[in-house]
């Protein structure tokens, strides 16, 4: 199976009598390594597309395949039982609990997952390190830089070993030297096998990955990104 699969994706909002269509048909295919980003300006869709490859809303029409499971005909808690295992979500704004250390930040995903302390501490402690951030898991978010926080929230997504790890503007929060630090990071994931899809605005942000996508008017095109 491929890990993603719309066929014919559509999302209409009813706001009062108004209805907004806001993907009209999205056909998209994401394969085990790909890493692939989708572009687009304000209001195309970015946000929308997001939700629904995250399994935080179900299309109104088509088909969504995640790994060959069909997500719009699920429940709400298998929903979340798949956000919470199969999905690793990057934030722009990290979303990292300020009071927590760095490993506890990490730990959270597995301790909705059920899994017990001692394997939790371990794997949490894995994941920071894989980051390259063995030497801080006792800090908090705010005695860490925003490129730390940011490959924190990576290891975050990662300690459940999701079958997809989804960013949504991942450097949007970050200085250049920050974006690259992060952005040499998804390169080494991608190296490692790991299946990557980035919502970002940023063409440097779009460029690093192996396919870009364009998202306009709720409706996604093959895009040649300029290097
Ligand atoms: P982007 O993330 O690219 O800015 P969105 O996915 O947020 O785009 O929005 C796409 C379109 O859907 C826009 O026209 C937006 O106004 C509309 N939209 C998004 N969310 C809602 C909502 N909850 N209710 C009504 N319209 C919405
Ligand atoms: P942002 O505006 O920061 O991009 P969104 O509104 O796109 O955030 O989506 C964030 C939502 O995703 C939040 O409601 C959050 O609770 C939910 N979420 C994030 N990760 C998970 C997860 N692992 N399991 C369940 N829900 C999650």
């Amino acid at each position: 199976h491929p890990i993603i699969e719309l066929s014919g994706v559509r999302k209409t909002y009813l706001a009062g009598q108004l209805a907004v269509d806001a993907l009209r048909g999205i056909d998209l295919r994401v394969d085990v390594g790909d890493y692939i980003a989708v572009m687009g300006p304000s209001g195309s869709g970015k946000s929308t597309l997001m939700h629904i490859l995250g399994c935080l809303d179900v299309p109104t029409s088509g088909v969504y395949l995640l790994s060959g499971e069909n997500v719009g005909a699920l429940g709400e808690a298998r929903l979340a039982q798949i956000r919470n295992r199969r999905i690793g979500f990057v934030f722009q704004q990290f979303n990292l609990l300020a009071s927590m250390t760095a490993l506890r930040n990490v730990e959270l995903p597995l301790v909705y997952a059920g899994v017990g302390r001692e394997d939790r501490r371990a794997r949490a402690a894995a994941a920071l390190e894989s980051v390259g951030l063995g030497n801080r898991l006792d800090h908090r978010p705010g005695e860490l830089s925003g490129g730390q926080q940011q490959r924190v929230s990576v290891a975050r997504a990662l300690v459940t070993e999701p079958s997809l790890l989804l960013a949504d503007e991942p450097t949007g929060n970050l200085d250049s030297a920050s974006t690259d630090d992060i952005l040499s990071l998804f390169d080494d994931l991608h190296r490692q096998g790991r299946t990557i899809v980035v919502i970002t605005h940023e063409h440097d942000v779009a460029a690093r990955a192996a396919r870009t996508m364009l998202i306009r008017d709720g409706e996604l095109t093959a895009a040649e990104v300029a290097a």
